[in-house]
């Protein structure tokens, strides 16, 4: 029990901190779609001082995001209920608050006092819904009925947490349940014979040495019928991904990284030659955000058109090399500090979820070398892969796809 309590403290602390940070008017931009809060929270190093397992941290950062993204919706929509009542309002300022609680831009805006940007369409409803109003007091007044209804979110008692499916496993009429210690997972016999390949969440009640697990029943997640298949990957620096049937995915990203890579390069020789001169940070800061932010956005988009082109049932992934690692990666050292594997990881992980789709990691040791036709230890020349054994020629990628499916399938 002491084991798990350990876990449900840390997860508090997580979205604690996730609420504290991003729980407010400032924040609100970065909410959708949260890819900036989930690498803000990654640099912030709180995983590291509270030594919680990846498999933990990241669930917490997920649920507070969740909890601070409804909390705008209940906020939202209580603004809208005390329009709708309110007698003294004409129906052309409804409409523009209405609109302004309803554009996400607009109401980013108006809450910050930042400068409106808006799409052309959007722009001409708002001028429009603009002319007839005081926009400045309709402002006031959305601001004022936000900071009314708005409340702080906290978490006060640590009595659970969310767990992934990879970090517990069904055995001996119980669970293992992963902990913070290092590969070492504790068991807790069950009363029932339940058994979910899914995310669960662990209640303690730790005065009866009892815990419960509970099934958490998610409306939003989509569901393919048509999702069916088994499909292996393997992810790459140069071809971001590569099926088991030899598709590939990101052909672009090995540019793009590259891109990225050169100008930091670039720009960290041009600052230590003039250092004195000390050479304007933010400027660099907000260049470098714009180009990651271009990558991002094509590692998802490319991401999406895998999903959709391949229709997984299962994705099958190779278990990724701990960073910094000696090894092949040292080659490529330069590109290390750009090379975005935990990010896309990351990323598919979550748009399988959101999908259904169950995503297998497997055990990659040897996976590049073997011959995924008849499990000879074959050679690879350049981008091909070689078997003597039974005659086997494919792109290397799509080999090591290949076994990481044939592992995952045997382990399944
Ligand atoms: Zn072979």
């Amino acid at each position: 029990m002491q084991k798990l309590q350990e876990i449900a403290a840390d997860y508090m602390q997580v979205k604690n901190q996730v609420y504290q940070r991003y729980g407010g008017i400032r924040s609100l931009s970065k909410l959708y779609p949260g890819y900036t809060i989930q690498n803000e929270m990654t640099k912030s190093g709180l995983r590291e001082t509270l030594e919680l397992p990846s498999v933990y941290f990241y669930l917490a950062v997920f649920d507070a995001l969740r909890d601070i993204k409804s909390r705008w919706s209940r906020t939202k929509a209580a603004v809208l209920k005390r329009i709708n009542d309110n007698e003294q309002m004409s129906e052309e300022e409804k409409h523009f608050v209405r609109y302004i609680l309803k554009v996400s831009n607009a109401f980013e805006s108006v809450l910050n006092h930042s400068p409106l940007k808006l799409p052309k369409e959007l722009q001409k409803q708002y001028d429009l819904l603009a002319s007839g109003v005081d926009v400045r007091k309709l402002c006031n007044y959305v601001r004022r009925q936000v900071r009314n209804c708005h409340g702080k979110l906290c978490a006060d008692t640590a009595d659970g947490f969310s767990i992934a499916e990879r970090a517990y496993r069904y055995a001996d009429h119980g669970i293992y349940i992963s902990v913070k210690e290092k590969r070492k997972r504790i068991f807790v016999p069950l009363t029932d014979h339940n058994v979910y390949t899914r995310q669960l969440y662990v209640r303690l009640y730790p005065e009866e040495k009892a815990l419960e697990i509970q099934v958490p029943v998610d409306i939003q997640v989509k569901r393919h019928e048509d999702y069916t298949a088994h499909v292996g990957v393997s992810l790459g620096m140069r071809m971001m991904l590569v099926t088991d049937a030899g598709r590939t995915y990101g052909e672009e990203f090995g540019a793009y990284q590259e891109q990225l890579s050169d100008w930091i390069q670039e720009q960290r020789s041009i600052y230590s030659k003039n250092k004195e001169a000390n050479p304007g940070r933010k400027k660099y800061q907000a260049k470098k955000h714009r180009l990651e932010e271009q990558l991002h956005s094509y590692i998802n988009q490319e991401l999406n058109r895998f999903l959709r082109t391949e229709k997984p049932g299962v994705v099958y992934m190779p278990k990724l090399p701990k960073p910094g690692g000696a090894g092949p990666v040292k080659r490529i050292n330069h590109l290390a500090g750009t090379w975005q594997r935990g990010y896309i990881k990351n990323r598919l992980e979550l748009k399988c979820r959101e999908q259904s789709i169950r995503i297998v990691e497997v055990f990659a040791k040897g996976i590049s070398r073997e011959c995924s036709r008849c499990g000879a230890e074959g050679q690879c020349q350049g981008e091909l892969f070689i078997c003597s054994a039974c005659g086997y020629r494919t792109d290397r990628k799509a080999n090591a796809a290949g076994n990481t499916r044939k592992r995952g399938e045997n382990r399944s």
